[in-house]
């Protein structure tokens, strides 16, 4: 089955054919449509139209809010096989892909409810003969760009808004993890949208992203990924000044007191940087440790890091699965050696673990680094793998110089049990989130999103969908009668 869904129909692409593969062994999962120039133009151009004369802008929100309650339960109708496919095509565990699958499904279910809460306001201008009032209107055609990480997951968050909102949309997956994307678009193909209302776009950022980007007809981008790129993003759409919203990438510091509970802090230490592989935007791949508690605290998570058990999704046995790609692979055992020559400690890892049913996978130990300082590649990049640096403070003062020590501000957590301090210290990070005593939660009604250069906008909560709006001021006079400013 041909794998583009544009104007309502699915489509093979002019640029041929591209493998997904399977990153626990490298075998090709299944070969997808790569769009051309052609589709691109034709997608834009389909979803213009439906937008700018289609039935779609005639739809209450409460229609488009049932649409997005029956999506929910598609997805809940196939979840096991959305959740098998995104554990084939990303290689987390399945437990993970599950939950992946229900938090989708949630994100489907809050814009469903949050749809046509909000109509506007009425603005009181002092004079009795004007109606004044602001209201909310779809921005228009909105290019929806994904990583490979949280393939669906990301995506949920985009596509429940601008379709809340009454945009028409094009979307753009990562090329290395196109497939629950595509199964997303088939579960909205069966709801009959109008055609245009929903278009697929597959292929890589410089033939069908960049493309989109720049492209006059295209209203919005709303993008997640990698920093560099979001900057090609906005410089490209700056001729077509669109608007834009940005997720980027995370440095994310997980500060330690030496008053938390000594297993509770290990146990969330290796599940905030070794999740998925490290390959999460939010991972806390920083660990900064007060300094009665550090060697102790090292030590700890360097014996638990070398236990993590390796292997295929699918296995009920694994905790953790490969890296996406041999790219991304090659891209951490260089990070680990950078961090090695800049006089970083190993405590546990860097290296492909040694099983022989792991060799033809992207696989790589969880690795701990000791002894590390703000000035090393491997503490200010995103790794976006399973690499954990560990560094040392003695004060609070510190503690916060430290955790804003990156030119990212994503997410970051701060543990101790004194109230005062946790709150001061929450108070001082600048990260879109700060967890207390805690790593990694969110839920669809609270903001998601970056400071510095971790992007700009916000996703989930009611901000993610003012995004996906324009807002409109009407000016009603109801007794015009000649105004008197020319005399003559
Ligand atoms: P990436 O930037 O390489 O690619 C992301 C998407 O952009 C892909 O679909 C890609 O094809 C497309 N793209 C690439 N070049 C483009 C261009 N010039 N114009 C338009 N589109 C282009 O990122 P990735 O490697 O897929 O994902 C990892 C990154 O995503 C990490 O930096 C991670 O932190 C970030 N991320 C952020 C969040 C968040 O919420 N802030 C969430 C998940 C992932």
């Amino acid at each position: 089955m041909p794998s583009l869904y544009i104007d309502g129909s699915w489509t093979a692409g002019s640029a041929g054919c591209a493998p997904v593969i399977n990153p626990f062994d490298a075998s090709v999962v299944q070969e997808v449509d790569q769009a051309g120039p052609d589709d691109v133009d034709r997608a834009v151009a389909a979803a213009r139209a439906a937008f700018d004369s289609g039935p779609w802008r005639a739809t209450s929100a409460a229609e488009r809010g049932a649409i997005l309650r029956r999506i929910a339960e598609l997805l809940m109708r196939d979840k096991e096989e959305i959740a098998h496919t995104e554990t084939l095509d990303t290689g987390k565990t399945l437990v993970e892909s599950r939950i992946d699958v229900d938090d989708v499904a949630n994100a489907f279910r809050y814009y469903a409810d949050l749809a046509g809460k909000d109509a506007g306001r009425l603005v009181d201008t002092g004079q009795a003969n004007v109606v004044s009032k602001v209201v909310h209107e779809p921005v228009g055609v909105c290019v929806l760009i994904t990583p490979w990480n949280y393939p669906l997951l990301q995506l949920s968050w985009k596509v429940a808004p601008a379709l809340a909102a009454g945009n028409t949309i094009v979307i753009k997956p990562s090329e290395v993890t196109p497939l629950t994307t595509i199964k997303l678009v088939e579960l909205m193909a069966e709801l009959e949208l109008p055609p245009g209302v929903v278009n697929l776009l597959l292929g890589d950022g410089r033939s069908v992203g960049a493309p989109l980007t720049e492209h006059p007809d295209v209203d919005m981008v709303s993008f997640t990924g990698g920093l560099n790129t979001g900057r090609s993003i906005i410089r490209a759409s700056a001729e077509t000044v669109k608007k834009l919203a940005v997720e980027l990438g995370g440095k994310n510091a997980n500060i330690v007191f030496a008053d938390t509970d000594f297993d509770t802090v290990v146990d969330y230490a290796l599940l905030a940087v070794f999740l998925h592989a490290g390959q999460v935007c939010s991972a806390g791949a920083r660990l900064i440790v007060e300094d009665p508690l550090h060697d102790r605290l090292v030590e700890e998570i360097g014996r638990r890091a070398e236990l993590i058990r390796l292997g295929n999704g699918l296995d009920p046995g694994t905790e953790s699965g490969p890296l996406v790609s041999e790219a991304q692979l090659a891209k951490i055992e260089d990070f680990v050696k950078s961090a090695l020559d800049e006089g970083a400690r190993l405590v546990a890892g860097g290296r492909r673990p040694e099983e022989p049913e792991l060799q033809n996978g992207y696989f790589y130990r969880p690795t701990v680094l000791a002894d590390c300082r703000t000035d090393m590649r491997v503490v200010r990049e995103e790794t976006f793998g399973p690499i954990l640096t560990v560094e040392r403070f003695r004060t609070e003062e510190e503690a916060l110089a430290l955790g804003n020590g990156t030119e990212y501000g994503l997410a970051g957590a701060v543990w101790t049990n004194d109230i005062g301090r946790a709150h001061r210290v929450a108070n001082g990070l600048r990260h879109g989130t700060v967890w207390i005593n805690d790593f990694h939660p969110y839920v669809p009604g609270a903001e998601w999103g970056g400071m510095k250069r971790s992007g700009n906008g916000r996703e989930l909560g009611p901000t993610g969908l003012a995004e996906y709006q324009e807002l409109k001021h009407i000016w009603q006079n109801t007794a015009p009668e000649p105004s008197g400013w020319f005399k003559g």
